[in-house]
């Protein structure tokens, strides 16, 4: 049977950048000891007191079909958050619970693209961007960043392509690079969205992951309520990747034909996972900070490290649970150098040409390994570059 067009051309071919990952994958299942520093999950476990409530909903009988647009308290627990943490007026018309921040960025790029239009995202990107946008019907632009504006998009590479577009996609606080976007950048992106009519879709799912600067969600610049979708989640924030629980947040008619593609898609989220969401939540932003802890320390610890050599750069870390490193320095391309580390050092990186052209000759590192581990992992890679660059 021939299978459509749209299905099998989702991630443009290629491999998409997991090779390395998968390698270090197999070396594990054949029994080797390999330090793994490439998907952005933390290194605990979903907190106890969560999945109790979880599980308690679950006996309240909470199993059967959920509301689809997400349950009132849930829409109004994110609505009041997002209202504090941004001073715009949100009410549960303006959310739609979705399952995770990754159905919510393909349901955005649905209600904001027709088949055809071209839809804009920032490079380098997370993964699963261009898949996500094709997937949508769009066609995928992504907008070349620069090492040396620590991967800030320029206006202007942003208006080479804005004028024909229907929307623009951004991450701050950024995965791959955990740089996080200047006030500046994002006023300007803001003036963008406004004078080429774009949507703007903020992907803020580590907003609460910041360790240098601000988070500032673009939806409270002037004229911007009505024409960004925020793309959040519990994921990164209360890590609670499995459980699969994100919103969109967004003009209210916009949120009701999202609650109708969800109707047609996903029809919602298990409504015991939406109860222990509410309750994650309500745990405030010492919990928040908790989880975010692990990251901060580790981002410190890497400053500390990598202070103290000098072939192996840092793009400025402010943000997310990644470090961008600049191995240039090696000659190597990204890819060359994270496969040579895992095979010299049983060290596993991603390279960053997995997250497009921007970040050749870097890798991402997931600081995702308890603090010792991460250490040596660290010291052990730039005494590898060392070596490489000599
Ligand atoms: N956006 C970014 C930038 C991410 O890094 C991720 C997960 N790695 C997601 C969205 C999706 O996360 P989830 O679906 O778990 O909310």
């Amino acid at each position: 049977m021939q299978r459509s067009q749209r299905i099998r051309g989702l991630t443009g071919g290629g491999s998409d950048g997991w090779d390395v990952f998968l390698k270090a994958r197999r070396m594990i299942a054949d029994g080797v000891d390999v330090t793994e520093l490439t998907i952005g999950e933390h290194d605990i476990r979903t907190a106890a007191p969560i999945l109790q409530e979880m599980h308690s909903a679950a006996m309240r009988g909470h199993t059967g079909y959920a509301a689809v647009p997400g349950t009132v308290s849930l829409r109004d627990t994110v609505a009041a958050r997002v209202q504090a943490r941004t001073g715009v007026p949100t009410t549960r018309d303006n959310v739609v619970i979705t399952p995770g921040g990754q159905a919510g960025l393909f349901a955005a790029h649905m209600a904001a693209c027709d088949p055809g239009d071209r839809a804009l995202y920032i490079d380098p990107y997370y993964a699963t961007y261009p898949g996500t946008l094709r997937g949508a019907g769009a066609v995928p632009q992504a907008i070349r960043t620069r090492a040396e504006d620590a991967f800030q998009p320029r206006a202007e590479a942003i208006r080479a392509y804005s004028r024909d577009a229907a929307s623009l996609l951004i991450n701050t606080p950024n995965n791959p690079t955990g740089v996080v976007y200047a006030d500046a950048t994002l006023e300007a992106i803001a003036e963008i969205c406004r004078e080429d009519d774009l949507w703007l879709i903020s992907d803020e799912v580590y907003d609460t992951q910041v360790w240098e600067g601000r988070h500032l969600s673009p939806r409270a610049l002037p004229g911007m309520a009505e024409r960004t979708l925020v793309v959040g989640s519990m994921s990164k924030s209360h890590a609670m990747t499995g459980s699969r629980c994100g919103w969109i947040v967004g003009p209210e008619e916009t949120i009701a034909n999202l609650i109708t593609l969800a109707t047609h898609t996903t029809y919602g989220v298990p409504g015991y996972i939406q109860d222990a969401s509410v309750f994650a939540l309500q745990q405030g932003a010492d919990f928040e900070a908790q989880i975010a802890a692990p990251f901060r320390r580790r981002r410190a610890l890497a400053q500390d490290l990598l202070s103290r050599q000098n072939t192996v750069g840092l793009i400025p870390a402010q943000g997310a649970m990644y470090l961008m490193l600049d191995v240039r320095a090696t000659g190597m391309t990204g890819e060359a150098f994270a496969y040579d580390l895992l095979e010299a050092h049983h060290i596993a990186v991603m390279p960053g040409e997995s997250f497009g052209a921007s970040a050749a000759g870097h890798i991402r590192v997931a600081m995702t390994v308890e603090d010792a581990a991460f250490a040596r992992a660290l010291e052990t890679l730039c005494a590898h570059a060392e070596r490489r660059a000599a």
